[in-house]
């Protein structure tokens, strides 16, 4: 009886102490609600030209910038920082998908950031393939035959010698096309006669359809790391260009997690077509927000889906590694009535659309639309969005700046694929592809993205590449659309803020602006712009306060419990 009483003891007295163990380690570091943030110097972009090494924050707010020792003089107050780093205006991404991040980034990673030729892939593979996964089935993804060459497709007897007995799924990185093993295709109801390689989306999604669901806790926990991760990268804000991701009901799991007092980032959150409902908030609530909805006009360009005025290039990479046929051409995939008609209503509603478009017929039917409803109902204020913009046309540009359109290009393209663009679409058209150049000359509210998972969330890489141009193996691709660096994070914080709608309150270090800061190492503007990529973020400041990016922010009891519960 003792024995068990101390044993019981023994027991509450472990549990007290984890507890008491997990409150002190899941504080989070607070600054005081009125500090000066003593930086080695403030790169504001502010219209008024504000300048200084130090910024006085009040309520989350900005109230002043200037010289350190005047704001010290001015105002009694603490102070945070230590005059070494370089304090930006809070980066904004504003095209991304973080509930396929969060769910992607749970899979074994086989893409071109991580590995440079086949047998790399395979060894990864194989090495995976006794380990933890989060569902009973063995998923990758990333298999990339654009970036990485040499990538000839896995055959059925390589899947099963690396996994013989669990189901196994390759996802391609643009994830239009996949890779099965025989447990897979018996899964999904396929003969094996099929060979492993799925073509088609639908072969795909009925092959996915078979995997296991993880469960909502699990889900949220890793969408709530995923939050985390943007943070981490450097982002106070992100655009979410589409409520998708394999979840019963991604909408309300966004706002679950972005719509919290502390979350790591804002969210801006656009809408698919049967995803708006009358109660679709539209309110200007500084943590989560609905500006709009969004189209497809097209698809990937690495997977033959841009709807290009003229055809695709008949090279050895378009015929044979992506099986395109002679002088392949993608249709846009909606007609310009038809979305004229399914666009109008939100249009009128005052909401943003934000329309997928790479190849320059797409952009046009996008274009015409946009010009009809500015016509027959006239809305002054309201900015549409053209997303992504691979070739989009020198007249196109200045047709979208005259609508007050603005344009967001995926210059990843190039960090990823750009000695690849000449053999898809040739020389003249890998010249303006992601015409940054003339976006900044035209005069266009124009911003930047990585579209992760996409590409790796990496936003000074981003920026050194819409500088550069420099593809994989260094070349330059287009150098007439380089942009400077500070036309870069223009594009990447105010510039993201006016795509947004939001630029009353984000984009730049002004007074009155909310205090979201992103510091880091080095100056992008003063350091040779090779060495943009290389620029550390030290820390990420949203409405005053640090971004918590600690695993055990978000790993609660709670939350633990939940998960738990979930698995049993
Ligand atoms: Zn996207």
């Amino acid at each position: 009886m003792k024995f068990l009483k101390r044993c019981i003891a023994g027991t509450v007295g472990i549990f007290a102490m984890a507890l008491t163990l997990w409150f002190w380690l899941a504080q989070p570091q607070s600054n005081p609600d009125r500090y000066i943030l003593s930086a080695g110097d403030v790169i504001t972009l502010d219209e008024n030209h504000a300048s200084g090494n130090a910024v006085y924050v009040e309520d989350g707010i900005i109230r002043a910038v200037g010289d350190f020792d005047a704001l010290q003089g001015a105002f009694d107050v603490p102070t945070y920082g230590e005059g070494t780093g370089i304090v930006l205006p809070g980066l904004i991404e504003p095209h991304t998908h973080p509930i396929a991040s969060a769910m992607l980034g749970a899979t074994v990673n086989i893409s071109a950031s991580t590995h440079s030729d086949r047998s790399s892939v395979m060894t990864t593979l194989r090495d995976a393939a006794d380990g933890v996964m989060l569902t009973p089935w063995f998923v990758a993804w990333g298999w990339d035959p654009v970036a990485v060459e040499g990538m000839h497709p896995p055959t059925l007897a390589e899947l099963d010698a690396i996994s013989p007995d669990k189901p196994m799924l390759i996802l391609t990185q643009m994830l239009h096309e996949a890779f099965a093993n025989s447990a897979a295709l018996t899964a999904a109801g396929l003969p094996l006669s099929h060979g492993a390689a799925l073509h088609e989306l639908e072969e795909v999604n009925k092959v996915v359809a078979q995997i296991p669901p993880a469960t909502d806790p699990v889900v949220e926990f890793l969408l709530r790391r995923q939050y985390q991760a943007y943070a981490s990268a450097g982002f106070t804000e992100i655009g979410i260009a589409g409520a998708v991701g394999r979840h019963p009901d991604p909408v309300n799991l966004l706002q679950r997690v972005g719509n919290r007092a502390q979350a790591p980032v804002g969210t801006h959150l656009y809408l698919l077509d049967d995803q708006v409902t009358d109660e679709t908030d539209l309110g200007a609530e500084v943590n989560f927000k609905v500006p709009g909805v969004k189209f497809w006009l097209d698809g990937s360009p690495f997977t033959g889906g841009a709807a290009t005025a003229e055809p695709y290039s008949n090279s050895t990479l378009v015929r044979q590694q992506l099986g395109l046929s002679h002088n392949h051409s993608a249709e846009v995939l909606m007609d310009e009535n038809g979305f004229y008609k399914q666009a109008l209503p939100y249009h009128r509603d005052g909401r943003q659309i934000a329309v997928h478009v790479q190849g320059e017929e797409a952009v046009e039917l996008a274009l015409n639309v946009f010009e009809r409803l500015q016509n027959d109902a006239p809305q002054p204020g309201l900015r549409h969005r053209l997303e992504h913009n691979a070739l989009i046309t020198s007249d196109q540009l200045e047709r979208a700046r005259d609508l007050g359109v603005t344009t967001g290009f995926f210059v990843d393209h190039i960090t990823w694929y750009g000695h690849q663009l000449d053999a898809l679409f040739g020389l003249e058209r890998a010249a303006r592809y992601m015409p940054l150049g003339w976006a900044a000359e035209y005069g266009l509210t124009f911003t930047l993205h990585g579209d992760h998972p996409a590409t790796p969330l990496d936003p000074f890489q981003t920026m050194e590449t819409a500088v550069t141009r420099r593809g994989p193996n260094g070349q330059v691709v287009g150098s007439e659309q380089a942009l400077t660096p500070e036309q870069a994070l223009r594009a990447m914080t105010l510039n993201a803020a006016v795509q947004l709608g939001v630029e009353d309150r984000l984009g730049s270090i002004s007074v009155g602006k909310q205090a979201n800061f992103t510091i880091v190492d080095a100056n992008p503007l003063a350091v040779s712009v090779d060495n943009i990529s290389d620029i550390q973020v030290l820390q990420t400041i949203r409405n005053g306060q640090i971004a918590d990016t600690r695993a055990i922010a978000e790993f609660t009891p709670k939350m633990a419990w939940r998960i738990l519960m979930s698995m049993l």
